[in-house]
């Protein structure tokens, strides 16, 4: 795999209808890079890989450093580098970041990685309660709301070409970890204040599956799998 990969593993669709246990470890999962997003078995909160380590922000709100055993159902990773930096020294919501990162990433075609790291003047977060079989489906499920503000910390994730909107988020998908690892989730809305944009190119992506019967097996009812993405995501 080139250090140019983003490494997918499961998809978001098969996630959202109900391919929630966990089969790939996070150790397994680190050998495809350093920095990534995901959830974790029974879609247990939200997943940070930040430098090489593993992060779960539970629906307590609580960080926890993962040790490796834990399995997870669904995640992107990729060997970090940055392609483009930009700074911003202003208060700049979630939408004006995006078209920033638009801008500079070399197509809206391919996928990037987002890293973008300092102080946020809001940060508004959720994540995911654990589910226990047999599993609804993932629309269905309450996720508590978090929020905090003047937060330094990082933004982790990666923008998705609008084709692949089923196996992942088409757009940008981000997860946020405080440096203090006190507060992260799933981001629904930010203010930047004073950060680094991060931007990584990617010349392919690798697509990997659960091999376990009960995936291969399923049959999975996709047939309003893009609205349910983007209604929960
Ligand atoms: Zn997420």
């Amino acid at each position: 795999m080139s250090k140019n990969s983003l490494y997918q593993y499961g998809t978001i669709g098969s996630l959202m209808a109900g391919a929630m246990d966990g089969t790939d470890t996070i150790n397994d999962f680190l050998k495809h890079g350093d920095f990534g997003i995901g959830t974790m078995d029974g879609v247990d909160g939200e997943l940070i890989i930040l430098n090489g380590q593993a992060y779960k922000v539970s629906a307590s709100g609580e960080v926890i450093h993962l040790m490796g055993a834990e399995k997870l159902p669904y995640g992107a990773i990729a060997h970090f580098h940055a392609n483009h930096t930009i700074t911003v020294s202003k208060e700049l919501g979630s939408e004006a970041v995006e078209k920033l990162v638009l801008a500079k990433m070399r197509s809206k075609n391919l996928f990037a990685g987002v890293k973008i790291t300092g102080v946020f003047k809001k940060m508004h977060t959720r994540a995911m309660p654990k589910q226990e079989p047999p599993y609804i489906r993932f629309s269905e499920v309450d996720q508590p709301n978090f929020y905090a503000e003047e937060i330094k910390g990082t933004v982790v994730g990666f923008y998705s070409p609008a084709l692949f909107h089923g196996t992942s988020v088409a757009g940008f998908h981000v997860h946020f970890i405080s440096d203090d690892h006190q507060f992260g989730g799933h981001i629904l809305d930010y203010t930047v204040k004073d950060v680094k944009i991060e931007i990584q190119d990617y010349a392919d992506l690798i697509q990997d599956f659960p091999k376990e019967a009960e995936f291969l097996d399923s049959d999975f009812d996709y047939s309003n799998i893009a609205e349910e993405i983007s209604i929960s995501e």
